[in-house]
This record gives C-alpha cells, sequence and structure tokens, in this order.
C-alpha cells in the first residue's frame, strides 16, 4: 500500500490552477513517486521527479521550478512557506506500546513529552496514558521550525526545552533526536520505541567524549574551511561570516552536498560545520578530518569553555 495518500494529493491538485508538477521526497519514499507520477499523468499533467539526495524540507528542489508550475515535497513538516510549494508530511498512524518499560525510567513530575513528525501526533495518547499513571504530561506548542506540538528536529529542540519539564520522554526511533534533546536542555531524557516498546535512559559521554577528542585533534589543523549550504532552509552565510575572524586562516566554502570525497578534495586539515548540525554527528566516521559544530569550533578558537558545549540548531 502507497503511503502517500494518492487520490487526496490528485484532489488538492486539482483545485489549484496548475498544469506541471514537481515531485521530491526522502530516500525511504522516493520509490512511491512514479506511482504517483502515473496517476497524475494520467489526469493530464505533465510530472518531473527529483532524483537528488533530500533529508528535509530544508532542502525544497526549488530548481524544479524552473520545469514545472508548482513543487509537491512529500515526509516532512514545512519549514517556510514558499506560493508554489506544498509540503505533504506522512504520519505513521497514531500508536503507543505498552509503558511498562518506560514508567520506572520516568524521573519527577512533569515529563515532556516529544517526537519527530512521523510519530508527533500520538503524543496525546501516550499523554492520556501517563496521566492515568499519576504523572502530569506537557507537550510544547509548536515553534516556526517544528509546527506540530512536541516535534523536535535534528536542527531544532525547542519544544523539548518549551516543556519546562523535570524529564523528556522521546518517542520514536533512533537516538539521534533523543541525544540532542538532552544536551539542549541538560534534562534526563528517556527513549521509548513506538513498535517494540523498547526503552531507555539516553546518555550523551560517549558522544560527547568523542566530540572533544575531535576538537583536540583540530588544534594543529593551519586552515580551516567554514562549510555554508545552498540548500534553501540550511544557509547560515551570517553565521558563518561572524566565525571567519576566529581563525586567521579561515574561508567559507560553499557546498550544496557535504560528502567525504568534497572534503577531501579540498584539502581543509578542518571543517565548521555551517550546513545541517545533524552532518559532522551523524556523518564524522565518514569524513577524513574534524568536522566541528559551529559552538565547537568557538571551543577550539577559545571563545567558549568546553562546560558552556551546546547542541548545534539552526535559528533562522
Ligand atoms: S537541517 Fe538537517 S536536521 Fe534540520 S530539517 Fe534539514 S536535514 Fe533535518
Amino acid at each position: 500500500m502507497s503511503l502517500i495518500p494518492i487520490s487526496d494529493i490528485i484532489e488538492r491538485v486539482r483545485s489549484l490552477p496548475v498544469r506541471s508538477i514537481a515531485l521530491q521526497a526522502p530516500e525511504g519514499l522516493k520509490r512511491e513517486l512514479p506511482v504517483l507520477a502515473e496517476a497524475l499523468r494520467a489526469e493530464g499533467y505533465s510530472v518531473i521527479l527529483s532524483g537528488d539526495p533530500c533529508y528535509g524540507a530544508c532542502d525544497l528542489a526549488l530548481d524544479a521550478l524552473e520545469y514545472a508550475d508548482i513543487l509537491i515535497h512529500f515526509g516532512h513538516t514545512p519549514l517556510m512557506d514558499h506560493p508554489r510549494v506544498l509540503v505533504e508530511p506522512i504520519f505513521q498512524p497514531e500508536r503507543i506500546p505498552p509503558l511498562d518499560s518506560v514508567l520506572p525510567l520516568l524521573t519527577g513530575e512533569v515529563i515532556g513529552l516529544i517526537s519527530t513528525a512521523q510519530h508527533a501526533s500520538s503524543l496525546p495518547l501516550l499523554a492520556e496514558e501517563l496521566k492515568k499513571q499519576g504523572f502530569s504530561p506537557v507537550i510544547a506548542p509548536p515553534s516556526p521550525r517544528t509546527p506540530l506540538p512536541g516535534q523536535v528536529l535534528g536542527c531544532t529542540y525547542t519544544a523539548a526545552r518549551e516543556a519546562k519539564a523535570d524529564c523528556l520522554l522521546y518517542l520514536g526511533t533512533g537516538v539521534f533526536h533523543a541525544i540532542g534533546s538532552r544536551i539542549a536542555t541538560g534534562l534526563p531524557v528517556i527513549s521509548l520505541d513506538p513498535y517494540t516498546g523498547e526503552a531507555g535512559v539516553v546518555e550523551t559521554d560517549r558522544l560527547l567524549r568523542r566530540r572533544f577528542a575531535l576538537i583536540e585533534k583540530a588544534r594543529s589543523a593551519d586552515r580551516v574551511g567554514i562549510i555554508v549550504s545552498q540548500k534553501c532552509g540550511q544557509n547560515r552565510m551570517k553565521l558563518a561570516e561572524a566565525l571567519l575572524p576566529l581563525h586567521p586562516r579561515a574561508e567559507i566554502v560553499l557546498l550544496r552536498e557535504v560528502t567525504a570525497d568534497q572534503l577531501l578534495n579540498l584539502g581543509y586539515p578542518c571543517y565548521v560545520n555551517c550546513a545541517c548540525p545533524r552532518l559532522g554527528l551523524d556523518d564524522q566516521i565518514r569524513f577524513p578530518v574534524p568536522v566541528l559544530s559551529p559552538p565547537e569550533f568557538e571551543i577550539l578558537c577559545g571563545r567558549r569553555e568546553w562546560d558552556e558545549y551546546e547542541i548545534d540548531e539552526i535559528r533562522l
């Protein structure tokens, strides 16, 4: 069964004055696009697909608008308004697993509930169950980059901070968002897998030790490339310009995709990542040299102490 609601999309498009449509989706949904394209073509529209890698609504394929009246971007929540772009999130059905394993791990009374876009619609259900157990759950309101209540992104933890909780409960898979929320708030964070019910206390010590070692390694770098993304929702040129004077031999490098090959070819012994904040943390293992976040670069340059470490967030 298609995750993309094809008949709903066709209905929406019919109400718009458009004849040509570009479609974009992240890797996990890309294979659904040809099916939708076929259905739209049967309705008389001309359709093209964006095949480039895509990881968020920060990376709208605006170049495709040269060939189409509108772009429909699937799989994320909107980060910005654009008159010719529709952003269509794909929500997982509301579900919460049994809470037996998570309840003993929660600390305090006020529990901030956070999740990614896929599972954020299940947070009210989770809140109901926690209330029955005597907790006071809080779901923070939306922020400009996270339009769903309780939603966090790998570059925005406003909902984790705004919950003003004793403890955070992250509903989702993977640990990146949970680790980010822990560093962003300093609060205990418990993760809960919506499919398996597996729960765990989120630890950041190993990650922070690795980041400390990376900063130390970067001390021998005589030149620094400050990466600025050309993707529409990631461009932080102002931040890069503010960081530039911190190092006598730093340059700003514009990049569309940040890959190990490109970093190798550019030849800098250290980079500062002003593109997607997840890049340096998730992909450092693939990169040939240290790729520091802006706060880590400030630590390297003596502008910030290690105990003032912060997770990098995009505040556009
Ligand atoms: S900048 Fe990175 S974390 Fe933020 S929305 Fe884009 S891909 Fe996701």
